[in-house]
């Protein structure tokens, strides 16, 4: 494969420092070589790709995905689609993910058991484009918990496998493992959405979490755990689990819990599904009226206040999270950078160093594959954006103004020309 040469661009490194103009050769899938200014790094041959002054960045990192929702309006109408048509759907969606910048994805339950599984083995095999992806079990819930859809008197699926108790759930994990998966995810909270398990319960007791956790480490996979609990919180801190999503109420002994192993955990809010649950959701039958009932206004409060407790003790939060709906779509998952910025209050460089940086580390976990950084021998994921998204974050909402998306060294969008607009602006930026 042919070196390449990316030059004339404004790096911003995933580390949160500010942007500066440099040049990254990159060889075979790895980042040879990082110089500031132009000029600075031998050509030899390799393929010169002018950036004329676009921006160069590591590649997004999504921690809590879904590639197998499928956009619809309610959970049980995922359950519906048959595994033919899912398949599909979850291709394409794979697919939207890495278009939108998002170069590696952290599955956050899967739609069906083996969805995620047999996408992450075709991506890996070059037969279809995607992120790099860590492949979850569906959600593992118990009966009556939140993503239970069954009744009485008729049987119903959205995407849940059921496990009661610690014999049933050691089988269930053990039988996923057999299957493939990297990530093992335990709905241990309600959910606002549900009305029979709202978000403060627990619907897991301590010994089938004890034995799921068991299972999986004993076989060294990983665990996501649905936390929007103060207790669910603590069980995900206690039992190890990796990946903590929503973490909306945490009490200020768990945030004391949680800093001392902050090195093992990533928090995953999922702050854009409760933002446009609340704002945006009316056309598919989530009224404003519905939304306050279900105390979505508190408990974007609470998430937003909870994670600004742990971004200042040093805790990794990142971004994304439940896309996959249709009031927030895949596709639309660079928003919840938007979100960061407007309702955590971060600035937009510590926004995409927890996207990136962050990110790699969570994806990466103790494997030894580096990438987040635009950082000599990183993994070459990179992307070059048409303006600064430094200074406007929602730049990274259209996809067009990828101008190239790079997975592994290789082109998932070769290299086009910055838009004449946004030259003209750098070109008088520069004079
Ligand atoms: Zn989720």
């Amino acid at each position: 494969m042919t070196n390449k040469l990316l030059t004339n661009v404004m790096i911003f490194d995933g580390t949160g420092k500010k942007s500066y103009p440099g040049e990254v050769l990159v060889q075979g899938n790895r980042i040879k070589k990082v110089a500031k200014g132009t000029d600075q790094i031998a050509r030899n041959g390799a393929e010169v790709v002018n950036g004329e002054g676009a921006t160069l960045m590591p590649g997004l990192v999504n921690l809590h995905g879904h590639l197998g929702y499928a956009d619809t309006a309610t959970l049980s109408a995922i359950g519906e689609i048959p595994p033919e048509e899912n398949t599909l759907i979850t291709m394409y969606n794979a697919r939207k993910a890495i278009d939108n910048g998002i170069t590696a994805v952290v599955s956050g339950a899967s739609s069906k058991p083996r969805m995620d599984i047999v996408i992450r083995n075709e991506i890996n095999a070059g037969r279809i484009p995607g992120p790099r992806l860590r492949a979850a079990t569906p959600q593992i819930v118990t009966t009556g918990g939140p993503w239970d859809p069954r009744q009485l008197h008729m049987h119903h699926t959205s995407f849940e496998l059921i496990a009661d108790g610690p014999i049933e759930m050691r089988r269930v994990v053990r039988e996923m493992i057999r299957e493939g998966v990297d990530i093992v995810k335990l709905a241990l909270s309600g959910d606002g959405f549900i009305d029979h398990t709202p978000e403060g319960t627990m619907t897991y007791c301590e010994d089938e979490i004890a034995a799921a956790c068991e299972v999986a480490h004993s076989r060294g996979k990983r665990l996501a755990g649905h936390a929007r609990n103060d207790t669910a919180i603590r069980a995900c801190i206690d039992h190890g689990i990796t990946f903590i999503y929503h973490a909306s109420d945490a009490s200020e002994k768990t945030l004391d819990a949680l800093e001392k192993v902050k090195d093992k955990h990533y928090v995953v809010p999922a702050i854009g599904i409760l933002y446009v649950t609340l704002n945006e959701a009316a056309e598919w039958g989530i009224s404003k009226e519905w939304a306050l009932s279900h105390r979505f206004d508190r408990e974007i409060e609470k998430a937003c206040a909870t994670m600004n407790k742990m971004l200042k003790r040093g805790i990794r939060v990142t971004p994304y999270g439940d896309y996959g709906f249709a009031w927030n779509p895949h596709g639309a998952d660079n928003r919840d950078l938007e979100h960061f910025v407007n309702l955590l209050g971060l600035t937009p460089a510590q926004t995409l160093m927890s996207a990136t940086k962050w990110g790699g580390e969570g994806w990466a976990g103790s494997d030894p594959v580096e990438f987040g950084l635009v950082k000599e021998g990183f993994l070459a994921d990179l992307l070059m954006v048409d303006g600064d998204p430094l200074a406007d974050i929602t730049l990274m909402q259209d996809r067009d103004n990828f101008l190239m998306i790079m997975k592994d060294g290789q082109y998932h969008k070769a290299p086009v020309r910055r838009r004449a607009a946004q030259r003209k602006r750098a070109a008088a930026a520069a004079e």
